[in-house]
């Protein structure tokens, strides 16, 4: 019997290092490129905003198939040519068989397993789709108390368990999720922000403040499946508590921004005026589909409220762009 998150982690390394995420989903960079050129431009004003380090590490955590940082490095060589010269690649990934097509895409990356690892020196850390991947746990409301969900043999087993950690009001029978793998990647990350400088920008689906309730889900060969069925052949995720992530962040002294929608965040950083700019160039059909993407990574009914954006940043340094009040 595992708890939860023991089990989610083990069918998630299961899953990444034997399949092929993109045949079950899609992301952002997938859809765009203008998605991981924005972020390449966003990473570049924040190198110039913390002094022009060098050098510097520029980051990504569970790159997938390394489109969005393709795309940023050829957006940051044509506008920031002295920071694609200061910068060392480092890209955070469990899965063998996703570093090898990153390797294809991102020749001179370097790969680690975990944020641990990361190399001594002022950082920028992309996370696109990263957080939601980490394993949760799930507390379900009984009587005056709570319990904690165990998986045995394909179904959910309850253990008599003390109380979430953030204090919540929930009815009888409700599900809370706690995502303390993300939290203490947070940790991490936002301590070694303040220690050594830089900022990361976390991007993920999730609400805003709250906790999220039972948001865990599989996807397998594109369709919802049955998380505890199958370990290992279907993608599981969860909802982000950004809320805690911010708490998590602020409490490791660094400095919060947002979460913002990303639609907010995308559009402010000029998505659509850089869309059409490629749409000018290429042929209708591509041209309209340009649009289109853009569309569905900001329309508040697809993608661009249901995802947030989070920056957290050495304190004293400038807002980044994309957070202004
Ligand atoms: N950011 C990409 C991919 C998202 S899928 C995109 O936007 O398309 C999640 C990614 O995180 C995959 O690359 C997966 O292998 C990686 N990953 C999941 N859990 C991880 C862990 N615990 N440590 C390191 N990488 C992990």
């Amino acid at each position: 019997m595992d708890r939860l998150d023991q089990f989610m982690a083990r069918a998630n390394a299961c899953y990444y290092a034997t399949r092929d995420p993109y045949a079950d989903f899609t992301t952002s960079p997938e859809i765009s490129q203008v998605f991981g050129e924005l972020l390449g431009l966003w990473a570049a004003v924040v190198w110039e905003q913390i002094g022009r380090p060098v050098p510097v590490v520029l980051a990504e955590a569970g790159p997938g198939r390394g489109t969005l940082m393709t795309d940023a490095l050829r957006a940051l060589r044509q506008t920031a040519p002295g920071f694609a010269a200061a910068l060392r690649l480092v890209l955070i990934e469990s899965s063998p068989r996703l570093r090898a097509l990153q390797a294809e895409r991102l020749p001179g990356a370097c790969w680690i397993d975990g944020l641990n690892e990361l190399p001594g020196a002022p950082l920028i850390l992309l996370a696109n789709e990263f957080l939601d991947a980490l394993p949760i746990r799930q507390f379900v409301r009984r009587g005056a108390g709570w319990t904690e969900r165990f998986v045995d043999r394909g179904m959910f087993h309850e253990h008599p368990a003390a109380a979430p950690p953030d204090p919540v009001a929930a009815a009888e029978g409700d599900v809370i999720e706690v995502g303390e793998t993300a939290r203490a990647a947070t940790a991490v990350l936002a301590a070694r922000v303040v220690a050594q400088g830089g900022a990361a920008l976390i991007i993920d689906y999730g609400p805003a403040t709250g906790a999220p309730g039972e948001s865990l889900q599989a996807l397998r060969g594109s369709r919802p499946a049955d998380p505890l069925a199958r370990p290992g052949e279907a993608d599981l995720t969860a909802h982000v508590d950004f809320g805690a992530i911010a708490a998590t962040a602020a409490a490791a002294g660094a400095a919060v921004h947002g979460p913002v929608a990303q639609g907010k965040f995308l559009t402010r950083l000029g998505l659509y005026p850089r869309s059409h700019i490629l749409a000018r160039g290429a042929d209708p059909v591509r041209a309209a589909a340009l649009i289109e993407a853009a569309r569905r990574l900001a329309e508040p009914d697809r993608m661009g409220s249901l995802f947030k954006v989070l920056a957290l940043c050495q304190p004293g340094r400038p807002t980044p762009p994309g957070f202004e009040p």
